[in-house]
């Protein structure tokens, strides 16, 4: 096949033969086996974890590297050798949320082989702006530090939206403003309530996400005029949406990690956005959040989005309780929530729509249950709250 690589739920073009000589380059350094009848994506094998840190442990002996981690809330811990330069400059192309002048809090956790913060300060120091890397803030510290904040005109925030709220949290708490501009998020999605309190805090911030993974780096972008939820894929790049996750191909230098056919745990597909570019895309959720109670098979991101449809319920967090984590199979679901609503009510509501979690309920009826708590559980490592956590049975 010659030409642009076409396919209505395909994102992004890319030039066939030019994939699959890419394809082909990769092989000798940790990429699948071409065929060398290939004559369409499909017959290019799918990539996973092992095939991309493979490659980025091959490039990282010539050029170095920074070793991260995904922390596996969603899956098993994966390791990435990422090149020094982070891709920055190929990042900032499309997507420039700092000028000199900016002055940046880096919120994000550093340590325990999280990438974020390192992110955070190789942006700035390819935006050429001014950084002051101090990790998250619980909302009660903020006031000791806030005579220091408008000492050095700090106006943009980087963090993931559990530490940004904390710390809009306490700029409120405080009764003082902070002139922000900019906020960079990555890490987790919003929550209503989050959004809220960033909001009341920094009226005329603009939000900026990079939407990327620990293996792969950036991916795709949005900005200010863009609706919050829709991302632009970084060109050179092509996403094939599939219901087992999309998969990604790139190519080009300046890339972290060139990458073939790599499976995103994420269920993508291709739309539109208000500012018009090209390459939208939402992502649609977690395609492997399916796991099974007392036999029966259930979508997690069901079950949080039906109980955030319940009035007075602010964020939501799925304990999964179990005796082997390795299994995704639970023996109990507790369903966390804050704010006001009443547990009972939360919890007939979800039963009432979905028919199989009513079924166990009526067999086994300690397997389900909702509760009101005063916060949700973190990762330490991260400072991140996770939708769905596995604990064990004696940690419920
Ligand atoms: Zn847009």
């Amino acid at each position: 096949m010659n030409g642009s690589y076409l396919n209505a739920m395909n994102i992004g073009h890319l030039d066939w033969n030019a994939i699959l000589a890419h394809a082909r380059s990769l092989s000798p350094y940790g990429g699948p086996d071409i065929p060398v009848s290939a004559a369409c994506l499909d017959d290019i094998p799918v990539c996973g974890p092992a095939e991309l840190k493979h490659i980025s442990q091959n490039a990282a002996q010539e050029h170095g590297a920074i070793i991260m981690s995904s922390g596996g809330t969603t899956g098993k811990p994966k390791l990435a050798y990422t090149p020094y330069h982070q891709a920055a400059q190929r990042l900032l192309k499309e997507w420039r949320p700092l000028s000199s002048q900016s002055v940046l809090l880096n919120l994000f956790n550093p340590g325990r082989l999280w990438g974020a913060h390192y992110f955070i300060q190789t942006l700035a120091e390819a935006s050429k702006c001014t950084i002051a890397p101090t990790g998250p803030f619980i909302p009660g510290e903020v006031e000791n530090w806030l005579e220091l904040l408008h000492n050095i005109d700090v106006d943009s925030l980087a963090g993931a939206p559990t530490g940004l709220a904390d710390f809009a949290e306490g700029i409120l708490n405080s009764g003082s403003q902070l002139p922000i501009k900019t906020i960079i998020w990555m890490g987790e999605p919003w929550t209503k309530a989050k959004l809220k309190v960033i909001r009341k805090a920094f009226p005329n911030a603009g939000l900026w996400c990079d939407y990327g993974s620990v293996e792969t780096n950036s991916i795709a972008v949005n900005s200010p005029e863009c609706d919050l939820e829709k991302y632009h894929l970084l060109e050179g790049q092509l996403i094939e949406t599939d219901d087992q996750g999309a998969l990604l191909t790139r190519i080009g230098e300046g890339w972290t990690v060139p990458i073939i056919r790599y499976r995103l745990g994420d269920l993508i597909k291709p739309t539109t956005c208000r500012c018009g570019r090209p390459r939208a895309l939402l992502i649609e959720g977690r395609a492997d959040d399916a796991i099974s109670l007392c036999s029966a098979l259930l979508s997690t991101s069901k079950i949080t989005s039906l109980a955030y449809d319940c009035t007075g319920v602010e964020e939501v967090q799925l304990l999964l309780s179990c005796r082997s984590p390795d299994q995704k199979s639970a023996d109990r679901i507790t369903l966390q929530f804050t704010g006001s609503a009443d547990a009972s009510k939360v919890s007939e509501y979800v039963r009432a729509n979905i028919h199989n979690l009513a079924s166990v309920v009526k067999q086994y009826p300690q397997s389900f249950n909702a509760k009101k708590v005063h916060q949700l559980r973190r990762i330490p490592r991260t400072n991140k709250i996770p939708q769905v956590i596995w604990v064990t049975d004696d940690e419920q």
